[in-house]
């Protein structure tokens, strides 16, 4: 029996993109092949530049929105191919955090309403059963009964995000896409909210993915990294692996343009040519070539398949 609560097979999702009355379309491959798996009470994070496909990747783990191919097996059941009723079904077990709490809660609805909503709307609880289960969940991010009677805009914004994670848990789901979900916040506050992340999985043994471009973020919360460019996954495995031993070129990038305090681990900064090639028109072979140091004349006609090296996956030619 597989244990993974969430399987990523070849997954992609391409959009058309007009480009006016009888002229061609184009198409951008938002998503190209991206396949991981992921345990209950695990966290996977899922790091690279904007553009690179992250926020495409949420909208298909959260089954806003059907993908193009490949499969997307959630709890065992083909998400990606179910019909609308057990869609509806499976999307309750799937939640998602977002980057600005302000604008994901509605200021015109108390709190209380807020967290009560997906109980109304998604169980056969009586108003007592809703009403305990919202005490219950408030206290379990770190506030009190009196904050269920105010609105979104009385509080700060560490306190906003504990209301979104709270909402988030209201139906026990077994997955959340948290998508940059301190980013918004004051350093002094992040440490809070990422702590609450991991009690919460301890608690409830509920499974992360973790969108960030920050990865001193991502080396406190995750088990697993995912390293995405132009729509691919270009390395993945566990975080000690890929943060002590980066094996492809762009992560090796990414991880010495990252401060750290501690001096022996230090990185020569790796400078990268030019900017992120747009993804309607990326470059042949290893999408990465143009920006890549250690380019030969293979990657420019190659694209690299992902492999195993040294405890994780990567696709480079070179690794
Ligand atoms: Fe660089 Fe070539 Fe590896 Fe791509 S395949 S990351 S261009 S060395």
């Amino acid at each position: 029996m597989n244990q993974d609560l969430l399987v990523v097979n070849d997954l992609a999702r391409h959009y058309s993109v007009g480009q006016g009355w009888f002229k061609s379309k184009g198409i951008v491959k938002a998503l190209d092949g991206v396949s991981f798996d992921l345990a209950p009470a695990r966290t996977l994070a899922i790091v690279g530049e904007s553009g690179c496909g992250k926020s495409t990747l949420a909208r298909q783990l959260t089954l806003i929105e059907r993908p193009t191919a490949g499969s997307l097996t959630l709890s065992g059941v083909d998400a990606a191919n179910a019909p609308k009723l057990q869609l509806r079904s499976l999307r309750q077990q799937v939640q998602m955090v977002f980057q600005n709490p302000f604008a994901s809660l509605n200021p015109r609805k108390s709190i209380a309403a807020t967290l009560e909503e997906p109980l109304r709307i998604n169980t056969t609880l009586t108003a007592q059963e809703r009403r305990d289960k919202v005490h219950a969940v408030i206290a379990r991010v770190g506030l009190r009964p009196e904050h269920l009677r105010r609105y979104p805009h009385m509080f700060s914004g560490g306190q906003r995000q504990r209301i979104a994670i709270a909402r988030a848990m209201m139906l026990s789901p077994r997955l959340v896409v948290a998508d940059e979900p301190t980013s918004a916040l004051d350093v002094s506050v992040q440490a809070q909210i990422l702590n609450l992340f991991m009690d919460l999985q301890q608690e409830m043994g509920v499974a992360y993915v973790f969108i960030s471009h920050n990865l001193g973020v991502v080396e406190h919360v995750a088990h697993d990294v995912a390293v995405m460019y132009l729509g691919r996954i270009v390395e993945q495995g566990p975080k000690e692996r890929i943060f002590g031993a980066p094996a492809h070129p762009y992560t090796r990038a990414l991880l010495s343009a990252t401060p750290t305090l501690r001096p022996a681990e230090r990185r020569q900064r790796i400078m990268l040519l030019g900017e992120l090639p747009s993804p309607l028109d990326p470059p042949s072979g290893c999408h990465f070539h143009k920006r890549c140091p250690w380019a030969q004349a293979r990657c420019s006609q190659e694209a690299p398949l992902s492999r195993p090296v040294d405890g994780r996956q990567v696709a480079c030619h070179l690794a």
